[in-house]
């Protein structure tokens, strides 16, 4: 049961941000059940999962019935678009139910994606169908166990509905879902666009209170916020890259600000490697390829900055709009630090060399040039290390350019402490052996629109323990087989 005392909400955005969101309810459902429950979180949220698996606690999570204390509400936000600016988007077919202090002290919102039409719905229908909603559920857990920072998965509830999509009728579904909260930088550019100065000053002080605390007494606050906010996705987006993650809408409206991966549509990871790589169907231009998504967080993170602009100076925006430039364009140094940080240590380099940065595209292009498996070579790279390159070679059919970069890779890291069999070992704890494989998703989310979850909840298992090989998990470690094709994803609406 549903008891008052389930949720001890502390709605924050609700009471102090007024005029930037709608108050609003879920729609009543027919049937509203838990398709899977993330007991895990719901402990480190202080919820009690029995209370959340009840009937009740169902209908709480499709959005059917609001809890005690909650302040549902459809966020505003603009956004840009594949480039061009979108003025009204909001949350159309999300509400933020409210926010909960985790066990660490930490301010968390509870969203649910999928409850019904809002005042920004525009011509969509507010609801979401099973499979994205199980996509998000998966690849967002499986970022968190790789590390990556990423809203949570608390839950996936079918409502009983049936909804029309491009293949017909499909099965309603809520995804309940966690960050540490949803201002995007398209919540900025509402408020900017709209030439309210004030409420965009209102919004990035709310933002450092809530994410950026020290920043409170700053001098400059709203230009170290742009920097922590630029750090942030840096940071992220290095990560990304470091997994072969292809996100595939980097719109701003789907940048958070807190630096945590969000709205999880057409996403992907890479199997052999191609900075090309695009999976989404809207994508025709390539805007969000793989080897794109660094450039278009700065070309984001431009878009943020512009917002702040009138606060960083108000007086002089000819200094002002210097000034950010500058710590724009510090975002290519800082990414590409973040990045071959994370690449040597995939590689267990330790320390640091001039020469790294060179071993490493070297890598990457001798990787590009044969299509090799990105996730396959980094974990026999550490069979490699302890001597045995065999695996690694027979990745390549032609060998022979990775033979003298792995006499290169054996130089820089002879002698080292940590080489030989330290040095598998660390890399074998970064460089994951199940990411979610584009043809073992796919097969589990066509199984749980047919009804069958088993696929679903054992991918899921696999994927929580990304580093570990585990026995009779044979099927969940490489590409996908030829006859599966181009992999095609779409926008999870
Ligand atoms: P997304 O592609 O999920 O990032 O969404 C972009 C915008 O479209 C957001 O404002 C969403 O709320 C809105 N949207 C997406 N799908 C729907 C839907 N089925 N009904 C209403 N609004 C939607
Ligand atoms: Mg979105």
């Amino acid at each position: 049961m549903i008891r008052p005392d389930t949720f001890a909400f502390d709605n924050t955005y609700a009471a102090e941000l007024e005029g930037f969101y709608a108050r609003w309810n879920g729609e009543r459902v027919p049937e509203p059940r838990i398709v899977h429950l993330n007991a895990k979180l719901a402990v480190e949220l202080s919820l009690d999962s029995d209370a959340l698996a009840s009937e009740s606690g169902a209908a709480v999570l499709a959005g059917s019935e609001a809890p005690e204390g909650a302040v549902p509400l459809a966020q505003a936000y603009a956004g840009h678009q594949f480039g061009g600016f979108s003025p009204q988007l909001g949350d159309g077919r999300a509400l933020l139910i409210g926010e909960l202090i985790d066990r660490h002290g930490v301010r968390r919102d509870l969203q649910l994606k999928g409850s019904g039409r809002t005042p920004f719905s525009r011509g969509g229908d507010g609801k979401a169908v099973l499979g994205p909603v199980l996509r998000e559920y998966l690849l967002g857990e499986a970022m968190h166990a790789l590390g990556v920072p990423t809203t949570r998965a608390l839950a996936a509830v079918t409502t009983g509905e049936q909804i029309m999509r491009q293949d017909g009728l499909e099965p309603g579904a809520v995804l309940a879902r966690v960050a540490s909260s949803h201002i995007r930088v398209g919540t900025f550019e509402f408020f900017s666009a709209r030439g309210e100065t004030d409420r965009v000053r209102r919004l990035a002080d709310y933002s450092i209170r809530r994410h950026f605390p020290d920043l409170i007494n700053s001098a400059d606050p709203y230009l170290q916020l742009f920097r922590e906010v630029r750090d942030r996705q840096a940071s992220l987006v290095a990560q990304w890259m470091a997994v072969g993650f292809v996100h595939g809408v980097m719109n701003t409206d789907n940048v958070a600000i807190s630096g945590e991966t969000i709205d999880y549509g057409p996403c992907a990871f890479i199997d052999g490697y191609d900075p090309g790589s695009v999976f989404s169907s809207i994508d025709h231009g390539g805007r969000y390829a793989y080897g794109n998504q660094p450039a278009i967080a700065q070309w984001n993170l431009a878009r943020f900055v512009e917002t702040l602009v009138p606060l960083i100076a108000a007086d002089d925006t000819e200094h002002a709009v210097q000034v950010a430039t500058t710590e724009l364009e510090a975002f290519q140094p800082i990414y590409q630090d973040f990045w071959l940080k994370r690449m040597r240590a995939k590689l267990g380099l330790a320390g640091v060399d001039v020469g790294d940065l060179d071993l490493v595209n070297e890598l990457h292009r001798i990787m590009a040039v044969q299509g090799v498996d990105f996730t396959l070579l980094f974990r026999r790279l550490a069979v490699a290390a302890q001597g045995d390159p065999t695996e690694a070679r027979a990745l390549f059919t032609d060998p022979s350019a990775f033979d003298i970069w792995l006499e290169r890779w054996r130089v820089r890291t002879a002698g080292e402490d940590g080489s030989g069999f330290g040095q598998a070992r660390a890399m074998d704890g970064l460089n994951p052996v199940y990411i979610p494989r584009n043809h073992k998703v796919q097969e589990a989310l066509d199984a749980a629109t047919e009804g069958d979850l088993d696929p679903f909840r054992r991918i899921l298992s696999v994927l929580e323990r990304p580093f570990e090989r585990r026995a009779g998990l044979e099927e969940y470690e490489g590409g996908a087989p030829d006859d599966f094709g181009p992999y095609r994803t779409f926008c999870g609406t």
